[in-house]
């Protein structure tokens, strides 16, 4: 199989060309994207051998194509190079593993070409549910998640008739802060928020983690992934990350899926289906494990996770507004001009003062994000003032 990775010098990126390296006889990369990270973009291609890849936010440099043409790959320059490389004819399979709103045209453009879609991008569902489902079905995608919660879901619904489920319950570590008493949360650092008890990922989904927000757009990436109403996925906190989430039957039969949290896992299960292959992660011990444990989010600790199923309710671009202002937010907390508490304040004001608009336009959804960036960014601004 051909692949794709998209944010291949990430944290999703690393662990997807670990598990590709394990299966030499399976999967050839076609093509590598970074944004700006050069070198370790050169690094990767001498490891794994793309026949291309693409530096999205860098114009044309004859030095660096030079570079990268002695290692036999072609270095493409900036953001639609992106679309070229998930839309060739040789692609099979796409690992859409940027961060945020800027992965959205080129995942969209893989699910319209009818690629085998392995979904880590959820920012890109959250912004555009409904016309991304659309064009996968449209175009025979097959979709496979790689967040741990839906690849979970995923294996827990196994094929089964939706009218048979009655919830499903996503869980989440709570992050960092969950033990926190609450009036510490105002002087936490970006550091902080960043050391993640159980997984290391990237910066914005860990703070994500820590707002609790990337649970909030987990939500609504059920919603959509699943066709699922609100009403009916639920979220619990596992603070041990071992139980990734679970599938009620209407007879009552709970189906949940367990591992280490390792992302290798989800990843392998997504580019193996329907078949199992090795991730490279530990084996779970249960016995030393000793004990799982759960209990329901706090929504005075957790502000953002209502505001997502608020927006969710609300419908048309109201997610996309959510997800737009929350990426705002995220960069000014990591650049210490926000202080943590103000991630959801500012979240929920350019919620308030902007309307949402019907989401079934690619245009309508770029106009509503990037409404909401400016927004979002005058209330920082006047907060910082
Ligand atoms: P990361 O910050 O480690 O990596 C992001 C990648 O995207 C890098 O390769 C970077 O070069 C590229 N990128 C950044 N900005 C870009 C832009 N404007 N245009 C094009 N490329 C750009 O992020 P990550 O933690 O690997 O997360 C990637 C995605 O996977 C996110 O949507 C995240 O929510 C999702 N996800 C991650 C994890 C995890 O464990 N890290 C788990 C579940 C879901
Ligand atoms: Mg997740």
């Amino acid at each position: 199989m051909n692949l794709t990775v998209l944010g291949a010098t990430g944290s999703i990126g690393a662990s997807t060309l670990d598990v590709v390296a394990r299966h030499p006889d399976r999967y050839r990369v076609l093509a590598l994207t970074a944004h700006a990270a050069a070198e370790p973009l050169f690094a990767l291609c001498r490891s794994h051998r793309p026949r291309y890849a693409v530096l999205s936010g860098v114009s044309q440099d004859r030095d660096l194509k030079k570079r990268f043409s002695e290692t036999g790959t072609e270095l493409l320059f900036g953001a639609a190079a992106l679309k070229e490389v998930v839309m060739h004819d040789d692609c099979q399979a796409v690992m859409a593993a940027i961060v945020g709103a800027a992965g959205l045209p080129a995942t969209l453009a893989a699910a319209a070409a009818g690629r085998r879609v392995l979904l880590a991008n959820k920012e890109a569902l959250v912004m555009a549910g409904p016309l991304f489902m659309r064009a996968a079905h449209e175009a025979g995608a097959k979709l496979l998640p790689i967040d741990s919660e839906h690849n979970a879901v995923f294996q827990c619904l196994s094929g089964n008739p939706l009218r048979s489920v009655r919830r499903i319950v996503l869980t989440a570590s709570g992050g960092p802060f969950r033990a926190l008493p609450i009036d510490g949360l105002d002087g936490v650092t970006p550091e902080q928020a960043c050391a993640h008890p159980n997984w290391v990922m990237g910066r914005k989904i860990s703070v994500d983690s820590a707002t609790m927000m990337n649970k909030g757009l987990e939500v609504i990436e059920a919603r959509w992934l699943f066709d699922v109403a609100p009403e009916r996925i639920e979220v619990l906190i596992h603070p041990q990350s071992i139980v990734h989430s679970l599938v009620e039957y209407v007879d009552g039969s709970v189906i949940a899926q367990l591992s280490n949290p390792d992302m290798r896992v989800p990843i392998a299960h997504a580019l193996g289906f329907p078949e199992r292959i090795a991730s490279g992660a530990k084996p779970l011990d249960l016995g030393a494990i000793g004990q799982l444990s759960f209990e329901r989010p706090d929504d005075a600790r957790f502000p953002c996770l209502q505001l997502a199923y608020a927006a969710l309710r609300a419908g048309g671009t109201a997610p996309t507004l959510l997800n737009a202002a929350n990426e705002v937010a995220v960069a000014a907390f990591l650049a210490g001009r926000l202080p943590f508490t103000g991630i959801a304040r500012v979240i929920d004001e350019t919620l308030n003062d902007l309307a949402a608009a019907p989401a079934d336009e690619l245009a309508a959804v770029l106009a509503a994000d990037a409404q909401a960036r400016r927004a979002a960014g005058a209330l920082v601004m006047a907060r910082a003032a």
